[in-house]
């Protein structure tokens, strides 16, 4: 299998080598040549587990690597760390060491990162900067922590990250990883984490140092294709418990930020798996949906910051990846089309751009729609589910109001309700007014009985291991100060 750019600057590339790189020069960002059909190859062992089913689509991708070598990253991910639970058709995702679905990629990334390390002869330390507004910068502390040749270094905002969100950070262990906490928002790590990206001269000194600089982006495709994973394993849980009959269409529904999730689906179906729509949740910041239904992206809008945090976002990158296939995979127009969203902010897509994205149906929920799902799903069926998910629970719900198509589905469940507490806590009702967020997780546990993941259980007695702080113009210092020292054990 090759690589090739949805920009057209580079072509036929190896799998190592999209791994590293990341993102291609040309600014487009890889794609597979080709989508392989699995389905029809796997469909008879529908009882496979989540590793061996991970071997299979990987396999498909990155063909660079042996049998053993894949069998081993899948191990080193998967076994003992992560597993996927479909319950009343929520595809739970985020039995992992955050608690959100972000694990299923970043366990993966780090191992597969490493393979493609050692087929390349990189000889340099590859460090892995993060600025993160919460989540991702955890996943990928966890996912790299301790994997030879690798550091990682994680900036996050002093204000601008909740209580438990700095708490898991800062308590990280591993003998690789640094966590510094900086005095501005998360625009500051973000535009600081960008300089040193930019800044050539200290790639250069850095390099003569023995580190590169990398990172864990959610547009890389070693972080795509294990997102391919859950959605066979998802599909073959509703044929095992006959929720459906092998061969049967399924919706998909999505709760969507960066369009990574979701465009995994479509890859799957891509790869013979038989879904008929697949339904994009939007939070407030309803740009997709919009897309979905006028054909026009347009990002001049200003972010609202909503109960699903992990889904505020304006640009969503990876939707350049299903442009590429709505436009017969033309380079030119992808081109063009990122220009204008640069330039003017702004793109509107041709007529057939539009038919071929017909199966994708887009709408929005609101807070006060969120929290009565949530509340209602309780009432109901005794079932808990977080804020982003909550978001996809509503626009199925509009969905199938709007076309009465009782199609069965999945949705894609993307966070533990423990992680949003104070969230949940108000959309049930519970009082936890001048409560901390340590304890507002032990009444919601105390209300719910459900248990909490082992991972939040006691995090506000476990050792603070990162005390370090930095200006939000001096993150290449304290970057240098980390590099320059021995790791801190
Ligand atoms: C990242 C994230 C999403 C959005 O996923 P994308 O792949 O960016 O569309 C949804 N829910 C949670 C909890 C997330 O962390």
């Amino acid at each position: 299998m090759r690589f090739t750019s949805t920009r057209g600057g580079e072509k036929a590339i190896t799998s190592s080598e999209a791994i590293i790189n990341g993102i291609s020069k040309d600014g487009g960002l890889y794609v597979p040549l080709s989508f392989p059909n699995l389905f029809d190859k796997v469909k008879d062992k529908y009882n496979m587990t989540y590793e061996e089913i991970s071997f299979e689509v990987i396999k498909e991708f990155f063909t660079d690597f042996t049998d053993e070598e894949i069998q081993s990253a899948i191990n080193k991910a998967y076994t003992y760390r992560f597993k996927v639970i479909e319950e009343k058709n929520f595809l739970e995702l985020y039995h992992g060491p955050t608690s959100a679905f972000k694990d299923a990629a970043l366990l993966f990334l780090p191992q597969i990162m490493s393979l493609s390390k050692k087929k390349l002869k990189v000889k340099e330390e590859i460090v892995i900067l993060a600025a993160t507004s919460g989540d991702t910068g955890k996943a990928a502390l966890e996912g790299f922590r301790d994997v030879d040749g690798f550091r990682v270094m994680v900036y996050y905002p002093n204000d601008g990250v909740s209580a438990v969100q700095e708490k898991q950070m800062v308590t990280q262990e591993g003998a690789n990883v640094r966590v510094v906490g900086i005095n501005g928002n998360f625009d500051d790590a973000q535009r600081g984490v960008k300089e040193i990206f930019g800044d050539i001269e200290f790639k250069e000194d850095l390099l003569q140092m023995g580190f590169r600089l990398s990172s864990a982006n959610s547009i890389n495709i070693g972080r795509l294709v294990p997102q391919i994973i859950y959605y066979f394993y998802g599909y073959f849980q509703l044929v095992n418990k006959q929720k459906i009959k092998l061969g049967d269409k399924i919706n998909v529904v999505v709760p969507t930020g960066n369009f990574g999730n979701i465009l995994a689906s479509y890859y799957a179906k891509e790869m013979g798996l038989p879904i008929a729509k697949f339904i994009c949740a939007s939070n407030e910041n309803k740009v997709l949906a919009d897309f979905f239904n006028e054909g026009v992206y347009d990002k001049r809008r200003e972010l609202i910051l909503t109960e699903s945090p992990s889904m505020d976002i304006l640009v969503s990158s990876n939707l350049e990846r299903l442009l590429f296939e709505a436009s017969g995979r033309d380079e030119n127009i992808i081109k063009s089309l990122m220009k204008d969203l640069n330039e003017k902010g702004v793109y509107e897509v041709s007529k057939s751009i539009k038919d071929f994205l017909k199966d994708f149906y887009g709408d929005s929920a609101s807070t006060d729609e969120v929290y009565k799902a949530i509340r209602d799903l309780y009432e109901k069926e005794g079932y808990l589910i977080d804020t982003h998910t909550a978001v996809g629970q509503v626009v199925l719900e509009k969905y199938q109001r709007a076309t009465n198509d009782t199609t069965e589905y999945l949705i894609a469940s993307t966070a533990s309700p423990y992680k949003f507490p104070r969230s949940i806590t108000k959309a049930l009702g519970i009082d936890v007014e001048g409560v901390d967020d340590f304890e507002v997780i032990k009444k919601l546990n105390e209300f719910c009985k459900i248990s909490i993941p082992d991972n939040l259980k006691d995090l506000d007695k476990k050792a603070v291991l990162h005390n370090f702080k930095s200006e939000k113009n001096a993150l290449k210092d304290a970057l240098l100060k980390y590099l320059k020292e021995e790791p801190n054990v």
